[in-house]
């Protein structure tokens, strides 16, 4: 295995290990019980045929179980040309800590296929889905009660919902059938929020972040998110998301967004809708026409700014870069963008990483909702909504009639009434769930970075906290 501090660059999953191994030594947990944490249960690799365009083309894929102190297991499949063991396992692991650091009650999976999706149609991803599904249902590796996929780089709602009627189709009898993956669309039993829900769960961890002045200091930064300088790496599903919120809604400006055929700056703003429609349009941002353009897109990584939002592949800081990065807060949408090498040079920098297993924990949080939607096979709030509405009504009512009764002119604003007035259907009640889950994680990491001398950062404070939990689970088993 490769030094952290040494001159080789740590693989994805010797830098999950390093960081691993960093924490465990400041815990006092028995030694067997560590290997098993870290170790990998079981990868799954299967090679299979579909005939296509008049001949046989042969797929790989896998899917890693990486802990099951929980069952189901739980973590997205990845369409990518890259996808290999070592970097399913490492993403299997980085879901077992994520899990457990915002409770979602799931040991850790995660799946690949290697295959570039843009060099196949609708029609033919489908079937190369469907016999990927197969594969994985016939041994129990997508199951509601067992293992229960999702979406991750080049798969979506649509992956989503074949592989799950290809399980209703190999199950007919299970009545929690749509409880096998989620990230479905909401006509096949998905819920409401969850598409943007990586992207929401980003956003809301920055807030978190910004209400502790004491945090925000440690950066350099003062103040809120209002008029924060953000560079972006990937305006894919999760950092257009995050980028779009943190423009609208908290006064964020987007420098800059880097994409693979380059990135664009400006340091007035980017318009994150308009950059999007434009990558929709021509397949990436060179041309867009309000902005500066340079096709060394990793330079702009380094641009000064004031958050950093590494949205893409893993690896994206390392040990080659890391030392120019200029921004003081770093946080992780895309698993593993930052090297163990490169922790290491940036922690001695004083540059505040806001780790991967919290930050991009948003969409897994959904995904726990859609799952227990879909095995009480009912949708949030149908049962509440408008009660809850009418007892609002019945105080605002009576508000109206006292002030009346005392001949008052006081009255409640409309924008108010129709506020308070409305009850909350299912995003309301998602978006409420996951701030509530992304604020609880955030203050338990922040209890131990803050609360011990041997913690010196967010990720260690992320895993003390994640591998406590997970270790407390196997010992409650017995083990
Ligand atoms: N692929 C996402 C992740 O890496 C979501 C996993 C899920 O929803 O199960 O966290």
């Amino acid at each position: 295995m490769a030094s952290s501090m040494g001159q080789t660059e740590p693989s994805f999953r010797e830098s999950v290990d390093l960081m691993f191994n960093r924490a465990v030594a400041l815990m006092d947990l028995p030694p067997g019980l560590e290997e098993k944490i870290r170790v990998c249960n079981s990868t799954y690799t299967v090679r299979f045929g579909v005939r296509l365009r008049g001949k046989i083309h042969t797929f790989t894929g896998y899917r890693s179980v990486h802990s099951e102190h929980m069952e189901p297991v739980k973590g997205g499949i990845r369409y990518a040309t890259e996808v290999n063991q070592d970097e399913v396992e490492a993403l299997a692991a980085l879901m077992t800590y994520k899990c457990a650091l915002v409770e979602a009650p799931f040991g850790g999976s995660k799946g690949g296929l290697c295959i570039d999706p843009r060099d196949w149609d609708q029609h033919e991803l489908e079937q190369i889905t469907r016999r990927f599904a197969y594969e994985l249902i016939k041994r129990d590796l997508i199951a509601p009660a067992q293992n229960v996929p999702a979406p991750d780089m080049g798969t979506g709602e649509r992956e989503m919902a074949w592989m799950a009627d290809q399980f209703a189709r190999m199950n007919t009898t299970d009545i929690n059938a749509r409880a096998c993956v989620t990230g479905k669309p909401l006509n096949a039993g998905g819920i409401s929020g969850r598409v943007e829900a990586t992207g929401r769960g980003v956003q809301y961890a920055l807030r978190e972040f910004f209400r502790d002045p004491r945090d925000v200091e440690t950066t350099g930064l003062s103040g809120t998110l209002d008029g924060k300088r953000v560079v972006v790496q990937g305006l894919g599903n999760v950092g257009y998301h995050a980028a779009k919120f943190l423009q609208e809604e908290d006064g964020c400006i987007i420098t800059g967004i880097i994409e693979r055929d380059g990135a664009l700056f400006s340091a007035e703003g980017l318009n994150v809708q308009d950059v999007r429609d434009w990558i929709v349009k021509h397949g990436g941002v060179s041309g867009y026409p309000d902005a500066g353009y340079t096709a060394d897109g990793a330079a702009v990584l380094e641009q000064e700014c004031d958050i950093l939002v590494p949205a893409a592949l893993e690896g994206v800081i390392n040990m080659s870069n890391a030392a120019r990065i200029k921004a003081p807060l770093i946080i992780e949408a895309a698993n593993g963008p930052v090297t163990a090498g490169a922790d290491d040079i940036l922690r001695e920098k004083g540059t505040v990483i806001i780790p991967d297993m919290y930050a991009n924990a948003g969409g897994v949080t959904v995904s726990y909702f859609e799952w227990v939607k879909n095995l009480s096979h009912i949708r949030f709030g149908r049962m509440q909504r408008r009660q809850e509405e009418s007892r609002h009504a019945l105080i605002v009512n009576e508000l109206e009639r006292l002030a009346d009764a005392m001949g008052s002119t006081w009255s409640l604003t409309p924008s108010f009434k129709d506020r308070y007035l409305r009850g909350a259907g299912e995003l309301e009640l998602v978006r409420s769930g996951l701030d509530d889950t992304m604020r609880i994680a955030y203050q338990e990491m922040r209890n131990v970075w803050h609360g011990r001398d041997d913690v010196a950062d967010l990720r260690t404070a992320a895993y003390l906290v994640s591998i406590g939990k997970v270790a407390a689970s196997y010992q409650a088993k017995g083990l």
